[in-house]
C-alpha cells in the first residue's frame, strides 16, 4: 500500500531561512572539533592514561565511572584462550552476526566471534534505556526476516524485541559456541612467518587467525563531552548506553523509573537517544533539566502494531522489495509510479516530490531535481517547526525546541511524547548553544549560561564516536599489517580499499561498515551485503588452499579512482549543516590529494547507489576469478627456512 504526500507550508522565505541556518551553525561550531570529547576505550578503562593532563581536568577519569563495566551481565572469570583458527570475527553486533551467518552458510565453521559485551546484539545489547525502539521501519531494519520466519510486532520495534531477535539469529547460525564475550581486543598484528593474524585481548588470549573480519560497529564507543570540572561532581552520572536501572528504578521492559521521584535529573543531549528517553525521565523525575545544544526534528510517530492480515498477504521476496523501496525513498529517489510503502519522516520529502513531479513533470536534469528538492526540504522543515508550536504551550520553550538546519543535517526522529513532556511543570529545557555546550560541572551540579544548577544525577545522551579519527572510533591500540604498518597510518590521509572491504598490505583482513562502498538506508542491509561478500572470499580462499588473499595494488588504485570518480561529494551540503557526528563536528579533513573535504559518517559512498554496488559485487563474484585479488599458496606465503 502506498501513502499520500503531506502538505507542508507552500510559501517559505528561503533566503531568510538560509541566513538563519548559517547563523545557527556558526553559533555552534567549535574550533577544537572532535577534541571537545574525551577519548575513551570500550570500558573507559584506559581513558585517563590516554587523555593525559588535559583529559584529567576535562573528565577522562569520569569516563571510568560513566562507562565502566557491564551493567547487564556479570563478568565471570575464564581461562585465557590460546588457539589457531580460520577466522576471528571482531564484534557480535549486527555486522558480526551477519558475517557469522554468511560464514556458516558458506561452510566455514572454524571461527570465533569476540565482543566486549556479555552477549550478542551490539548497540542493542548495550543500549537499554527507557523508550528504546528502532527509528526506522522494523520490516526493513531487522535483517533476514524471511529466512528466520520472523515478523516484528510493530513498525518501530522495541529494543528488547530487537535484541532477542538478533540473538536468535546468532543461535540459528551456531554462533554461541564460538563466542568469546566480555573480551576486548587490544592488538591485531600480522605475522608474516605464519601467515596469520595474532589477536591479543584483555583476557590474556592469543588467537592466531588466518582471517580477521572487523565487525566492530558504528556506534560502539560512547562519547563523553570534555566538560571542565566533571570530576568534581559528587552525584550520580551515567551514559545512556549504560543505563543504570538500579539507580532509576524500572527495567527495560517496564521502565517505571520510580526511584527518580525525589531526584533532580539533568540530561545532556537532544539527539535520537535523548528524544526517546526524555518522556520517561519527565514522567518520573522530581525535576528534569534538558540541556540542549541543537534541537532535533521530531515528527509524529504513528507506530502501528503489525497487522496479521497484511503479513498474510506478503509474498516471498517481500523484504528485499520493501528495503529497496525504503532505500529509494529515503536515500535516493523514487521512480515514477513507484509509490512509498514506508510512509514516515524518512520518506516524506521524496514522497512529496514524486507527487509534485507526477503533476508537473519529472525533472530533466540532476540540477533541476536538486533545486526542487531543496525547496521541499525548507517546506518540510517548516512543517516540523510548526509542529513544535502546535504542541508546546510556552512560547519561549517552543522557540528553543525548533530545529534550524536542513533536513538530514541531523538524524530525524519521531516521537509522540517528546514535545508534550515540555508542557510538564517539572521539566525545563536550557539552551546551552551560546556557550557551545554545558560550561562546567561542579560538586553539586552544573553551570549553564552562568548559573549553577543543583542536581542529583547527570545522564549523558551524548552519542558515540562515529566520525572521529579511526583509532578513537575503533578503540584497538594496535592494528599492524605487513612490515608493521599501522592501519591508522595507512589510512591517515583517506581510505584506500578494494570494494571497501580489503586493503593492500593487510592480507586476510576484511572491513565492514561505511568505508568505501554502497550504503543502504537500512544499515543492517549494508552489513548483510558485506557479510555475504566477505564469506564468499574467505570460502574461496579456503577451498583453493590459499594462505593469503590480498588486493593487488593496481586493482585497489583502480577501485579507489572509480569510487572517487562516481562518488557524490556531500561536502558542500555538510558544510552548511550545524556540527554533529554527521559532519565530523563541522571540521574539514585533508585527503591525500591535499583537498579539503568533510568527513561524512557514511564514508565514501558509491555514487551510482547501493543496488548498483550490489550488482557490481555480484558480477565480480559470478566470474569466479577473484579479479584484483592476489591469492598466495602456502609455499609462496611462508617459504620454508
Ligand atoms: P547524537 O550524537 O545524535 O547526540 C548527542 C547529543 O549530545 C547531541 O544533542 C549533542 O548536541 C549533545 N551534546 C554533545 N556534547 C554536548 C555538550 N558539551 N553540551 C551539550 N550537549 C552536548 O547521539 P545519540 O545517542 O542521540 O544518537 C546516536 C545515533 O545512534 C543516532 O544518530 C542513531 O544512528 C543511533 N540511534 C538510533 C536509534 C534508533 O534507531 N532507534 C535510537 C537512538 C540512537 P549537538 O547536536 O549540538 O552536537
Amino acid at each position: 500500500m502506498s501513502c499520500q504526500p503531506t502538505n507542508p507550508p507552500a510559501t517559505v522565505d528561503i533566503a531568510a531561512l538560509r541566513d538563519r541556518y548559517r547563523q545557527e551553525r556558526s553559533r555552534r561550531i567549535r574550533q577544537e572539533g572532535q577534541a571537545q570529547y574525551v577519548p575513551t576505550t570500550h570500558h573507559g578503562a584506559h581513558a585517563e592514561e590516554r587523555a593525559g593532563e588535559h583529559g584529567a581536568e576535562h573528565g577522562a577519569g569520569a569516563a571510568t565511572q560513566i562507562y565502566a563495566g557491564d551493567p547487564h551481565t556479570p563478568v565471570t572469570p575464564r581461562d585465557a584462550v590460546s588457539e589457531d583458527i580460520d577466522v576471528a570475527v571482531l564484534g557480535g553486533g549486527w555486522a558480526g552476526i551477519l558475517a557469522g551467518w554468511h560464514l556458516h552458510a558458506a561452510g566455514v565453521t572454524d571461527f570465533r566471534v569476540i565482543d566486549h559485551a556479555g552477549d550478542f546484539g551490539g548497540v542493542w545489547y548495550w543500549n537499554r534505556y527507557p523508550g528504546l525502539q528502532c527509528d526506522n521501519d522494523a520490516y526493513c531494519y531487522l535483517p533476514l526476516l524471511e529466512e528466520m520466519g520472523f515478523m516484528p510486532s510493530k513498525k518501530f520495534a522495541d529494543g528488547h524485541e530487537i535484541r532477542a531477535y538478533a540473538q536468535s539469529i546468532a543461535r540459528r547460525a551456531g554462533l554461541y559456541d564460538k563466542a568469546l564475550f566480555h573480551t576486548i581486543v587490544d592488538a591485531l598484528t600480522w605475522d608474516e612467518a605464519t601467515g596469520r593474524w595474532r589477536v591479543t585481548t584483555d583476557r590474556g588470549d592469543t588467537i592466531r587467525a588466518r582471517f580477521v573480519i572487523m565487525a566492530n560497529g558504528l556506534l560502539n564507543i560512547p562519547k563523553l563531552p570534555g566538560i571542565p570540572g566533571i570530576h568534581d561532581f559528587r552525584g550520580k552520572m551515567f551514559h545512556t548506553a549504560r543505563w543504570d536501572y538500579g539507580y532509576t528504578g524500572g527495567t527495560q521492559a517496564a521502565p517505571v523509573l520510580d526511584r527518580l521521584a525525589d531526584k533532580r535529573v539533568a540530561i545532556i543531549g537532544t539527539g535520537a537517544t535523548a528524544v526517546q528517553a526524555i518522556p520517561f525521565l519527565g514522567r518520573h523525575a522530581r525535576h528534569l533539566t534538558v540541556l540542549q545544544r541543537t534541537a532535533s526534528t521530531v515528527d509524529a510517530r504513528n507506530n502501528t502494531a503489525t497487522d496479521p492480515a497484511w503479513a498474510a498477504t506478503l509474498e516471498p521476496g517481500w523484504q528485499r522489495e520493501r528495503q529497496q523501496n525504503f532505500h529509494h525513498a529515503a536515500m535516493e529517489t523514487l521512480a515514477p509510479g513507484e509509490g512509498d510503502s514506508i510512509c514516515d519522516i524518512w520518506t516524506e520529502i521524496n514522497r512529496n516530490l514524486a507527487a509534485q513531479f507526477d503533476a508537473e513533470g519529472w525533472p530533466q536534469s540532476p540540477q533541476e531535481y536538486a533545486a526542487k528538492r531543496e525547496v521541499m526540504d525548507y517546506r518540510v522543515m517548516e512543517r516540523l517547526r510548526g509542529r513544535v508550536d502546535s504542541i508546546v504551550e510556552d512560547r519561549a520553550t517552543a522557540e528553543i525546541l525548533k530545529p534550524w538546519y536542513r533536513y538530514l543535517c541531523k538524524r530525524p526522529a519521531s516521537n509522540d511524547d517528546y514535545y508534550p513532556t515540555f508542557n510538564r511543570p517539572n521539566v525545563t529545557v536550557l539552551d546551552v548553544s551560546a556557550t557551545r555546550g554545558v560550561e562546567r560541572m561542579t560538586a553539586r551540579g552544573f553551570i549553564a549560561n552562568g548559573v549553577e544548577h543543583e542536581i542529583d544525577c547527570m545522564i549523558f545522551a551524548s552519542g558515540f564516536e562515529v566520525t572521529s579519527d579511526l583509532d578513537r572510533r575503533w578503540g584497538i591500540d594496535r592494528i599492524e599489517g605487513r612490515g608493521g604498518l599501522s592501519i591508522y597510518d595507512h589510512w591517515a590521509a583517506g581510505y584506500k580499499t578494494f570494494h571497501g572491504m580489503m586493503t593492500h598490505g593487510f592480507p586476510n583482513q576484511f572491513f565492514t561498515g561505511f568505508i568505501q562502498g554502497g550504503v543502504n538506508a537500512s544499515t543492517t542491509e549494508t552489513f548483510n551485503q558485506q557479510g555475504r561478500h566477505i564469506a564468499y572470499i574467505i570460502g574461496q580462499a579456503l577451498a583453493r588452499g590459499a594462505a593469503t588473499v590480498e588486493p593487488d595494488a593496481d586493482a585497489q588504485a583502480a577501485y579507489v579512482a572509480h569510487i572517487r570518480a562516481t562518488a557524490i561529494d556531500t561536502s558542500a551540503f555538510a558544510r552548511e549543516c550545524t556540527p554533529s557526528y554527521f559532519n565530523n563536528e563541522g571540521a574539514d579533513v585533508t585527503d591525500e590529494r591535499g583537498e579539503k573535504r568533510v568527513r561524512s559518517y557514511l564514508g565514501e559512498t558509491y555514487g551510482p547507489g547501493f543496488y548498483a554496488f550490489e550488482a557490481l559485487l555480484a558480477a565480480w563474484r559470478a566470474t569466479g576469478r577473484l579479479d584484483g585479488l592476489r591469492l598466495a599458496m602456502p609455499a609462496e606465503a611462508a617459504p620454508a627456512i
